[in-house]
């Protein structure tokens, strides 16, 4: 057999998977990957956020153990992944919304997280005083939470990888899982190329769901497209401002490189799609709310050119989906991060590795199980992004 594990996707997700499979086991692995070069899918899109703040324990574990696996990366890999703990903060209006956040702050202790925080309108003053604070009652602040460099946790995968052996081809084309029976046995590539393998994984981001049913899998993951608008270089805004999250409308915002990103999580017109046309017109929903949340930004121009849009890869609870497909031996999913792959890929590709070879997990990730949705066990997900 040419490979042990063969790898569909070469995003975040399937370097880490190629670069833990290596680093553990001393597997043979290849990483096949449709377009020419890194980061043309979701992970090139990313604005970098990175939190621990979550509603359900099992994500925060996973960013508690992504959180570790960040602070000895540059050792790891060789390469600085830029982990900036500038904190994020969640702001509310309503009793109905602090509720919420204390309920997250709950599930967040009993993963053992503790430094998550309720904070006042006064600290919300101080740790962001750009923002209109009349109309808010509360929130919550988590200094461990902030920014990383998605191109550069990518890129120290990938380089960590090839030392270690691992093979890597660009631009092969659309892969499909080469199935016998109920096994994986490879991948089958456009050119008719069949690559064997003793087991495949699908880490074909928001695609993962088309990669599974040419399988004859059933793997609920759906696209769902996410705009960033980008200002000019504003400096009335600091670098090391906290990622602040209106939680009334999911509005968010933090400062990269000198200029403010903007997020806004509705109000498109196809947001179901794998399409990845910037809407113009949604900017007329965004702004009004961002210039009254945030007064200076009325100062700041937005570089429409330089505006993007990219894919969250959306499962059924907007939770991971991690391990064996049920239905066909060899073919392992680490899919559906739904918006959050970039910093669970140090975790999910660890985890994905330790339960291929056999290895001991640092936690339970029952709740990640693929067959959680047939059987009506979904994750409860009171987040607001
Ligand atoms: C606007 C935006 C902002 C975001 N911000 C954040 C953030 O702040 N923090 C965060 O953690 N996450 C964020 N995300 C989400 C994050 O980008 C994704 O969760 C993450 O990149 C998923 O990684 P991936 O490797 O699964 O997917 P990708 O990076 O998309 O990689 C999948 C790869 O599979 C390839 N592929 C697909 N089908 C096939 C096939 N059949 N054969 C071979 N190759 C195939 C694709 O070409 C692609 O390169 C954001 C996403 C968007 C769109």
């Amino acid at each position: 057999m040419a490979y042990d594990v063969a790898i569909l996707g070469a995003g975040v997700i399937g370097c880490s998977v190629a670069y833990h499979l290596a680093a553990l086991g001393r597997l043979r692995v290849c990483v096949l990957e449709r377009a020419p070069q890194l980061g043309m899918g979701s992970t090139g899109k990313a604005t970098g956020g990175f939190r621990c703040q979550y509603s359900t324990p099992i994500n925060v574990r996973l960013s508690l153990r992504a959180r570790e696996k960040l602070l000895h990366f540059q050792e790891e890999t060789g390469v600085d992944p830029e982990y900036r703990p500038c904190g994020y903060l969640f702001v509310v209006s309503t009793e109905a919304q602090m509720q919420t956040l204390r309920e997250a702050i709950a599930a967040q202790r009993a993963a053992g997280l503790t430094e998550s925080r309720e904070v006042s309108v006064e600290e919300i003053r101080e740790l962001n005083p750009a923002l209109y604070t009349d109309d808010l009652i509360g929130g919550t602040f988590c200094l461990l939470d902030g920014f990383t460099r998605p191109m550069k946790i990518l890129q120290g995968y990938f380089e960590a990888s090839q030392r270690l052996g691992v093979e890597f081809r660009f631009g092969v084309g659309a892969a499909q899982v080469w199935r016998e029976g109920d096994r994986a046995r490879g991948a089958l590539l456009p050119n008719g190329e069949r690559i064997e393998a003793g087991a495949v994984v699908n880490a074909a981001g928001a695609w993962a769901g088309v990669v599974a049913q040419q399988a004859g899998v059933k793997l609920p993951v759906q696209p769902l497209k996410r705009q960033v608008a980008v200002t000019f270089p504003f400096p009335d805004l600091p670098e090391t401002m906290p990622m602040s999250v209106d939680v009334n409308d999911g509005f968010h915002l933090r400062v990269r490189d000198g200029h403010v990103l903007l997020l806004y999580p509705h109000a498109l017109r196809n947001e179901h799609t794998f399409e990845t046309d910037f809407e113009r017109e949604w900017l007329d929903a965004l702004l009004p709310g961002a210039y009254q949340r945030v007064p200076c930004l009325r100062n700041a121009r937005i570089d429409v050119a330089n505006c993007w849009a990219g894919l969250y890869e959306m499962s059924p609870d907007k939770h991971a989906i991690l391990g064996e497909a049920p239905e066909l031996c060899g073919f392992y999913l680490v899919n559906g991060s739904s918006g959050h792959g970039v910093m669970h890929a140090p975790a999910l590709g660890e985890l994905l590795a330790r339960m291929f070879l056999g290895i001991e997990l640092p936690f339970d990730i029952t709740p990640l199980r693929p067959t959680r949705f047939a059987v009506g066990a979904l994750n409860r997900d009171t987040g607001v992004l």
